[in-house]
């Protein structure tokens, strides 16, 4: 390694001797011609040897000054950057995302670096978000299969007893078909975010009637009020058309009905309206519910998140996150108004046909 850099160093020197020989030679001629024509002087043989010898070592000379000037140039000025950035590219490359790299003085420094080092900086952050995001969402995966795999391990074990009773072989086999289900659930959802989130869903959008898919949608929930004993209120105008991608719209209603329905008690009423202006479809929500603080309402479209425990046994944090992601890519804006023990209204807003 130190004879490279000697070499190296070597090489530098032989190059600037020949620069600056090559200067001073052309200037000594032009000096020592326009002297001789001017003055008329004869230059005798030895004359000409000491001025070769004084130029060659002057050259010598001024070629080690410049070499070790710019040595110390290169060294503070390229070497010294350059080798910040790949030491903290390595520790990147070791998973250390804390790493940035400082910017060069202004002083000498060429400002390129500093463009590189900014860009470097940037990039380092965004990977150290993305690896926040990767290990929180592992994380929150791991933890949420916890729960229902513990379940169907123990109604499996419950299973596995001798002489068990009719009924209790029904009601073990139904905890593990409920585990798996959710699991299921849980595993679909996280893959439909997955794929809006990546944007391999591209909306197949085409017209339709608005009011129609949201009677639909709730019809599917029938069995739910009517078992739950909530009443359903309904104010839908007609003929209101959008254009966007009908099976992504209709995972929004079945997430926003399935939350009014889950967070209403019997007695409780769920109202869906939908409203039109000029360019907007306007949709509500609304349910007369155990509703949420300010708090749990800055978080519901977060992924994973469950405000309410005591519910958490119906979800896994995803619906709202998904709903959010579509309206996104829908362009269009979802709001929600709450309080705690009087319902939840939830506003969601795309344009018109
Ligand atoms: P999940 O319903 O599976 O918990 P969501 O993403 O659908 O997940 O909802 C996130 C959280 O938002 C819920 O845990 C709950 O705290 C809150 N939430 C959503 N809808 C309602 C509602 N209609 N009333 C009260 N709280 C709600």
């Amino acid at each position: 390694m130190k004879i490279k850099s000697v070499l190296k160093w070597l090489n530098q020197y032989f190059v600037f001797f020949l620069m600056v020989a090559f200067v001073i030679t052309c200037c000594t001629m032009l000096f020592v011609s326009t002297l001789r024509d001017s003055l008329g002087i004869t230059l005798t043989d030895d004359n000409i040897s000491a001025a070769a010898k004084l130029t060659f070592w002057n050259v010598a000379l001024l070629s080690l000054i410049f070499t070790a000037v710019d040595t110390i140039r290169r060294k503070l000025t390229v070497e010294r950057p350059v080798k910040q950035i790949t030491d903290a590219a390595e520790k990147i490359i070791k998973g250390d995302f804390s790493v940035r790299v400082k910017p060069q003085s202004k002083f000498g420094a060429d400002d390129t670096f500093n463009q590189v080092i900014d860009c470097f900086n940037k990039m380092a952050e965004e990977l150290g978000g993305v690896e926040t995001l990767r290990t929180d969402f592992i994380a929150n995966v791991s933890h949420e299969m916890k729960t229902p795999l513990a379940v169907m391990q123990n109604y499996g074990t419950l299973l596995q007893a001798d002489n068990l009773p009719e009924e209790k072989r029904i009601e073990y086999a139904k905890g593990v078909t409920d585990g798996s289900r959710r699991l299921a659930e849980m595993m679909t959802n996280i893959l439909k975010l997955n794929r809006l989130e990546n944007q391999q869903i591209y909306p197949k959008t085409a017209e339709f009637d608005l009011g129609e898919q949201l009677c639909e949608c709730l019809l599917q929930f029938e069995n739910v009020w009517e078992k739950a004993g909530i009443e359903i209120e309904t104010d839908i105008a007609e003929d209101v058309k959008v254009k966007a991608d009908a099976e992504l719209l209709s995972l929004v209603w079945n997430n926003l009905f399935s939350n009014a329905f889950k967070f209403t008690e019997s007695g409780g009423t769920v109202s869906v309206s939908l409203t039109a202006t000029a360019h907007h479809a306007i949709v509500k929500v609304k349910d007369t519910g155990c509703g949420m603080t300010r708090e749990v309402g800055a978080h519901i479209f977060e992924k994973f998140y469950q405000g309410d425990t005591s519910h958490s046994a119906g979800g896994n944090g995803l619906g709202l996150a998904l709903v959010k992601r579509v309206v996104d890519i829908m362009h269009g804006e979802i709001g929600v108004e709450s309080a705690v023990g009087v319902g939840t209204t939830f506003t969601v807003r795309i344009r018109r046909a």
